[in-house]
């Protein structure tokens, strides 16, 4: 079988930033700037890597940010009191606390305390209650990114087969509510799922969020599947450098899928650019505007 065709995620997020950064300009005449808090406790080097592409990223596209960089020692009393201002601050249409949080604050009452009108991560459970109730909701963004790099290869999933590998909050069950959603017949695996390369070899689509190096083999997939490989993970080479690969074995798995994402350059990239969707949609129905989103 030829080699599967690759889902070139960092070209789809390019693109899909540079029509951000349009709609953003066309919201200006109407006097609405999208502005994105961004809140960062502690000092973890991957988490201030993230925090600054994020920002980097609302600059390009035109949206304005507000950091707030919070010492790690930080109570959870004062990180509240902190999202508190937020939720009132009317020049704030977005609140992305990042994640991981230091020891000593619970993440679900973080979580809880944003208004869900400016929750663009999806996190609340009034948005997730909402997705999984088929309603308009603020849809979480990586699960969103991998959605958008399925339909650059079936527009329409009605009726496909998918399976989805990992069930956390933030990425696992959201892809699936997106799945069945777009009317795809939708199997969570997880760490307990028994035969699970048998799952996944019937799977007409495949979403590997696991967080385990290779793990997913070529002899998993189903000859002609979409994979899209959400993993990140950072291993060391013969050489004593590091790389980064996802959960799917790439150069077995290409030879037998019809189409995979590549790590990096696959769904990373996305994730960012639909942060910036989310801002600007929150933006807009703040203020009582329609979206200019389309095409
Ligand atoms: P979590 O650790 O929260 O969840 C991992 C899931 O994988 C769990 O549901 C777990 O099952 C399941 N799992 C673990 N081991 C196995 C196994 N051997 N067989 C089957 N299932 C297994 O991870 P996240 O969802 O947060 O992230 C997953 C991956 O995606 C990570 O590599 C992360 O770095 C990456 N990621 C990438 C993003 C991006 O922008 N591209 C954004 C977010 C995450 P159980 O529930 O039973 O424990």
């Amino acid at each position: 079988m030829a080699d599967a065709q690759l889902i070139d995620g960092k070209a789809v997020a390019a693109k899909l930033r540079a029509q951000i950064g349009r709609n953003v300009a066309a919201l200006e005449p109407r006097n609405v700037t999208p502005g994105l808090a961004t809140v960062l406790v502690g000092e973890d080097p991957a988490s201030q890597v993230y925090v600054r592409n994020k920002i980097r990223a609302c600059a390009e596209a035109g949206i304005r940010s507000i950091e707030h960089g919070l010492a790690a020692t930080t109570g959870q009393a004062e990180l509240l009191e902190l999202i508190a201002r937020l939720n009132q601050d009317q020049a704030v249409d977005g609140i992305l606390v990042q994640l991981p949080l230091p020891a000593g604050i619970d993440t679900e009452t973080v979580i809880e305390a944003i208004d869900p009108a400016k929750d663009v991560d999806g996190f609340h459970p009034v948005n997730v209650g909402r997705l999984a109730a088929g309603r308009d909701a603020l849809v979480p963004c990586t699960p969103q990114g991998c959605m958008i790099l399925l339909r650059t290869i079936h527009a329409d999933p009605t009726g496909l087969d998918a399976v989805v590998v990992g069930r956390s909050n933030i990425v696992g069950k959201p892809v699936a509510q997106l799945l069945l959603a777009a009317h795809c017949t939708v199997t969570i695996a997880h760490s307990r799922t028994r035969d699970l390369a048998a799952r996944c070899r019937a799977a007409d689509i495949l979403i590997a969020a696991v967080g385990r190096a290779a793990m997913i083999q070529g002899n998993w997939v189903k000859p002609g599947a979409v994979v899209i490989d959400v993993g990140i993970n950072r291993i060391e080479k013969p050489d004593g450098k590091t790389k980064l690969i996802g959960d799917v074995d790439f150069e077995t798995a290409r030879q037998i899928a019809g189409a995979i994402t590549p790590v990096p350059g696959g769904v990373g990239p996305m994730t960012i650019a639909c942060l910036l969707h989310n801002t600007v949609i929150t933006a807009c129905r703040r203020r009582g505007v329609e979206p200019p989103m389309s095409s």
